[in-house]
């Protein structure tokens, strides 16, 4: 599948969608979308791999629980803008994400003004089970691992268990169709692999 269709794909079901060379593209675009405003970033390898804190926080107020601590979830609720990426993007134009603690995927739904989805190729599947697929059993495995958590897949992160661990970072599950009413969404996606 050409990223091409992907992108006419998203901007079928009313996603603004556009496609960039690397990761530095990416970064310039948002560095020139993003000026002078309140931003927040959902938990993201994608968003850590590009510097985007470091960058946009050279020109807007950035939250991000990342770098200030839990207390940053809250302030992160209320901003004009809010990053994030998608575990898993169906070719279709499905965004998939799952979710511990929830803040990341009740941001994409409401709260703010914009929300830019930037995903490597790394995360497209070809169709929305498989985006299910790829979120349940590859960055979810990943992200627990990474985490350190105790559950049966953190060890080698090869699939889902659907453990019934007390540390199950998996609690809920956002699928987009299309854009939630009222907020702007950008789906930026980067030919090249990027995050979990
Ligand atoms: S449900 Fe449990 S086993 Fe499956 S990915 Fe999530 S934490 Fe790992």
């Amino acid at each position: 599948m050409e990223l091409e269709q992907v992108r006419d794909n998203l901007r079928a079901r009313g996603f603004h969608a556009e496609i960039f060379p690397d990761g530095k593209a990416v970064s310039d675009y948002l560095n020139a979308a993003i000026d002078g405003t309140t931003v927040s970033f959902g938990g993201s390898v994608t968003l850590k791999e590009l510097g985007l804190y470091e960058s946009l926080s050279t020109h807007n107020d950035v939250h991000w629980h990342w770098v200030g601590g839990a207390a940053e979830r809250d302030r992160a609720m209320s901003t004009e803008v809010y990053l994030t990426s998608a575990n898993g993007l169906a070719e279709t134009g499905e965004l998939v994400n799952i979710d511990g603690t929830g803040n990341r995927v009740a941001s994409t739904l409401y709260g703010h003004k914009r929300v830019y989805f930037v995903v490597g190729q790394n995360k497209i599947a070809p169709d929305y089970e498989q985006a299910l697929w790829r979120a349940r059993n590859i960055a979810a495995p990943k992200n627990a691992q990474r985490l350190g958590m105790k559950t049966p897949c953190a060890a080698k992160a090869e699939r889902c268990y659907n453990c019934d661990s007390p540390e199950r970072i998996c609690r809920g599950l956002v699928v987009l169709w299309g854009p939630m009413l009222g907020t702007e969404t950008e789906v930026l996606l980067v030919r090249q692999d990027l995050g979990l």
